[in-house]
């Protein structure tokens, strides 16, 4: 079973994608991917800086992160053109993925922030949504060092709560502590393999 776990920006996406893998599902998390395809050399890599620019490239390869995230997210086009430019590249790896851990593990679970905003759900059969009230995801974003401003920005980008709850199968509720998020992965896991 291929199972898409997605939630907004600090919803707890990670942290629930750690206690799956401790009850024993394969993880393909779609932001590790996302690393991958823009090490030195790639082809998506150069195609970045075609469009953001040749300085988002370092003198040593490697991608300068922040100045491509201060030009891609400056406004919705120029988000656009990143997202042309990546997804495709991360779907494509992300289907192997999901397939390898699929024979692998007895569960496999995509994580992925935008999984409902790519169109990705057709990856998976059953869509998890992590959720936590939005000044509870600002805050546990802010607290893990992000800026205030830039959070709320993305969330702008991303898909409204209701949005991504129309599009769940299970919603898991993160808003509270830890242990009522545990109960809630131990009750689906149960529901899963039994
Ligand atoms: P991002 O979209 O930024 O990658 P995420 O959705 O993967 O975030 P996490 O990294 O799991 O979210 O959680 C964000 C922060 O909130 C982390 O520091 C995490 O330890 C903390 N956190 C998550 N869930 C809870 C909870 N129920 N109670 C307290 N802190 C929490």
């Amino acid at each position: 079973m291929r199972v898409g776990l997605t939630g907004g920006i600090g919803s707890g996406k990670s942290t629930v994608s750690t206690m799956l893998a401790r009850k024993g599902a394969g993880i393909v998390d779609a932001d590790e991917i996302a690393r991958r395809i823009v090490e030195p050399g790639s082809p998506v890599l150069a195609r970045l800086a075609e469009e953001f620019g040749e300085d988002i490239v370092l003198a040593d390869g490697s991608l300068n992160r922040q100045l491509l995230a201060d030009r891609a997210f400056a406004d919705e086009r120029s988000t656009r053109h990143l997202n042309e430019i990546t997804h495709p590249a991360i779907r494509e790896i992300a289907e192997a993925e999901i397939s390898a851990a699929e024979a692998a593990y007895p569960i496999a679970v995509y994580e992925m922030p935008l999984l409902v905003e790519t169109g990705q759900v057709s990856l998976v059969d059953i869509v998890v949504v992590v959720d936590a009230p939005e000044e509870v995801q600002v805050q546990r974003a802010v607290d893990r060092g992000l800026n205030e401003a830039d959070v709320r920005r993305r969330m702008e980008q991303q898909a409204s709560r209701a949005d991504r709850s129309s599009a769940a199968d299970h919603m898991i509720d993160n808003g509270t502590t830890l242990e009522s998020t545990q109960a809630q992965v131990d009750a689906l896991w149960s529901e899963w393999t039994s």
